[in-house]
This record gives structure tokens, sequence and C-alpha cells, in this order.
């Protein structure tokens, strides 16, 4: 495959895998937001539900406990929190609810009822919660959460006002002296007391873990990931297939407008080429061109015809191109002529070389012609040499051999 196609294969390799990055960051991004987005909606159902028991504490327990108070069918001053406490009822029913997601292998939620002035110390909020109920009384804000990470696992604190104080709260928390004996026996007169109507009294402090939506957001985001590897993967699979019959047909391209079509040696065009890009400031060694041409080839065409007379041809490229050396470069030039672009230390070993390629030509045989003659003219590269300088050397060199009587090598500096 060419350099160019190579590239081009690679950037869109690159292109790929960034725009594969790029997607799944997104693609891992929107499904965390909706994860998150999913637990929120949990905990407003948890809010709505705890705030329908508030409700229901107050408007219909309550009046319900009151009304027996008051045709005495209770004791005036009892008080029992399974009954007529909501944050008790909530926490109780919190904590059966937790049991019910622990024997499911649900993690738990972490789930209080923070207040500064508690009637039960386990609901006395601690410094962070104070802040946000500060914040909360002073109405800056009706919700606040926050996303933690604790030992690996992911978490959202929600912090909600749900017992902003009503009428029905204030028998049991104004002034003691409003409030039920048995109360004052069981929690003191202090905790709880001296508030409001309109006092956010508590907020709903939720720890919920994102466990389960995480879990659901990295199995939809493995799924995607393999889909979109797939999916890139074939995209890249036929570009690469294009640009492989692209190069396949460049090659044949190249080779087409390189190639001599009869012996399939380099042509004219690219000897034309490379003897102009001969560099004559090569230092330690001689750069030569050595030309070639049949003898008497016409004479073979008009003997055996033309077509044996290609078939000479290809046999003579072919024995040319076994006796030359890896770093010479050989081509047709024309009908029956050939060049080879040499490197040799010396005039002498030039000289030597091709006498032995004379040899082994004129030692060969060629089917129906038998033997053949070449002749050879050598020219060495020149500084401040031009292609065409040398090519007219060696020309002059061949017209040589052939005036000496053919069948031998001669070099242009021969001549001077
Ligand atoms: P000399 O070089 O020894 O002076 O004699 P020659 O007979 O080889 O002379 P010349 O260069 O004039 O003739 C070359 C002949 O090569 C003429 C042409 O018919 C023949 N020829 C050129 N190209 C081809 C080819 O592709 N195929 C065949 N069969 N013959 C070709
Ligand atoms: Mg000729
Ligand atoms: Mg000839």
């Amino acid at each position: 495959m060419n350099t160019d196609n190579k590239k081009l294969l690679v950037k869109t390799f690159i292109l790929m895998i960034s725009v594969y990055v790029i997607v799944l960051g997104i693609a891992y991004a929107l499904f965390k937001g909706y994860a998150i987005e999913e637990n929120e909606s949990k905990l407003q159902d948890l809010v709505m539900h705890n705030k329908a028991l508030h409700t229901y504490v107050e408007e219909q327990l309550k009046p319900v406990i009151y009304k027996l108070k008051e045709e005495g069918k209770i004791e005036k001053d009892y008080f029992d929190p399974k009954i007529l406490s909501f944050t008790y009822m909530s926490r109780k029913i919190m904590d059966e609810y937790n049991k019910q997601r622990t024997s499911n292998n649900i993690e738990t939620i972490a789930y209080k009822f923070a207040s500064q002035n508690p009637r039960n110390p386990i609901n006395k909020a601690n410094e962070n919660e104070e802040k946000i109920l500060k914040i909360f009384n002073a109405k800056e804000i009706n919700k606040y959460h926050e996303h933690l990470k604790e030992q690996g696992k992911e978490y959202i604190f929600y912090a909600m006002p749900v017992t902003t104080n009503v009428e029905s709260c204030m028998r049991c928390h104004s002034d003691p002296k409003y409030a039920p004996k048995s109360l004052l026996e069981l929690y003191g007169d202090k905790a709880g007391f001296y508030e409001k109507v309109g006092d956010i009294r508590a907020f709903m402090s939720v720890t919920m873990p994102l466990e389960v939506e995480l879990k659901k957001t990295v199995r939809m985001i493995t799924l995607f990931a393999f889909t979109l590897f797939a999916l890139l993967l074939a995209v890249f699979w036929i570009i690469f297939y294009f640009i492989r019959q692209l190069d396949t047909r460049d090659k044949k391209l190249l080779e087409q407008a390189n190639k001599d079509a009869l012996t399939k040696i380099y042509n004219r065009h690219v000897f034309n080429q490379d003897i102009e890009k001969l560099n004559p400031q090569r230092k330690n060694i001689g750069q030569f061109l050595i030309m070639l041409d049949i003898d008497h080839f016409k004479d073979v065409n008009d003997t055996h015809g033309h077509p044996t007379g290609d078939t000479v041809l290809i046999r003579l490229s072919e024995i040319i191109s076994k006796n030359i050396r890896d770093h010479d470069k050989f081509y047709r030039i024309g009908g029956e002529e050939f060049a080879i672009i040499s490197l040799h230390s010396t005039l002498n070993d030039a000289l030597e070389f091709a006498e032995r390629l004379r040899e082994e030509i004129k030692a060969s045989s060629f089917e129906k012609v038998g033997s053949l003659t070449v002749s050879i003219g050598i020219s060495q590269l020149r500084v401040g040499d031009t292609g065409s300088k040398l090519f007219d050397r060696a020309d002059k060199a061949l017209y040589n051999a052939k005036k000496n009587g053919r069948d031998q090598v001669q070099a242009y500096m021969d001549l001077e």
C-alpha cells in the first residue's frame, strides 16, 4: 500500500478512535445524568409518601386521638410517639422499608429527620445539617442536593424541608404546659418545645445510594460501547476495503506508466526522470550509464519474423536482469536499445561488468535465433553533468562500439 493511502488509513483510524472516545464520553455523561434523574424521581416518590403520611397523621389521626381524649375515652395526658409523632412513625416505616431493601439485596437508604431541637436525640442535626436548616428557615432555597462518593460507592445526598409546623403540631411543640404529661415524662420539657407555626422544625435528610441506577448505566453504556464499536469497525472496514481497491488500481496504473509492456522492465519515461535525478556530488562511488544495442536486430526480424524478435527482446531483458546488482536499474529505452544505471568504484570496474554482461549474452541461446551479440557504450557521470550530456556521451560510446565492428564495449573516456 502506498504511503499516502497508509497515512489516510492511519488518519481515519485516529479519527474513528477519537469519535469513539468522544461519543462514549458524551453517552456516559447522558446515561449518568439519566441515572441521577431516575434516582431523584425515586426521592420525589419518597418525599410525597412522607408528606402524605404527615398530612394523614396531622389531619386524620391526631384529631381522632384528641377527640377520644376530650370524650375521656383516652386519658388527657396520654402520649405515645407510635401514634402521635409523625417523625417517629416516619422513621419506623423507613426502618421497615430498609429491611425490605436489605432482604432484596438493595443497599439501604440513610434517612433522618434532622432537627436543631429534636425530642429524640437521634434526630439531632449535625454541623452540616444545622447549616442547611438555617438556609431553609431563611427560605433561601427549598431543596438541597449533593453528589457523594464514599468508599468507591456513589450516593446522592438530598435535604428537603417536609415538616413545616402546622396548628396541630403546636399542642406538643409550643409551650410545654399544653403538652400531654406522658410526653413530658418521656422527653422532658425542653426538647422540641417553644416552636411556632410556619417554622421548619426539621428537614428530611436522605442519602440515596446510586448503586441500582449506576448498574443500569453500566449495562447501557456497555451495550452502547459494543454497538458503536461494531458500527465503527464496519465503517472502517468499508473504508479500508475501498482504499485497498484504489491502491491496487493506483499500483496497476503506475506500473502501466513506468514499465515497458513487452519486457516488463522500466521504460524510457522512467529512464528520463532517473538520469535527471542523478547527483554528481556523490562521493567515493562512480555512477555509470551503460547503453546496449542488439547487433543486426533487423536481420532477426527479417529472418524469423517480428514475434520471434519480441521473444528475443524478452529473453534478453531476463538475462540482463539476472546479471545486474540490486542497486543497478535497468531500462528499455528504445526498440532494441537498453540502458543500465550502475554504481562502480572505478571506470575499469564498470568496463569489466559490461564486458561480463556482453559475454553472458553472447554465450546465451535464443529460441529459433540461436546466439546474438550486443554493442555497449559506457559513460561516467561527471561534476556539473546533466542527464542529457551523460546520455549523449554514452550514445557516442555505443556508436563507436558499432563503428568498430560491434560485439564490444566502449567507454566514452577512451575517446577523449
Ligand atoms: P545495428 O544496431 O547493429 O546497427 O543493426 P540493427 O539491425 O539492430 O539496426 P537498427 O537499430 O536500425 O534496427 C532496430 C530494429 O529493431 C528495427 C525494428 O524493426 C526493430 N524493432 C524495434 N522495436 C521492436 C520491437 O518491439 N519488436 C521487434 N520484434 N522488433 C523491434
Ligand atoms: Mg538500435
Ligand atoms: Mg541494433
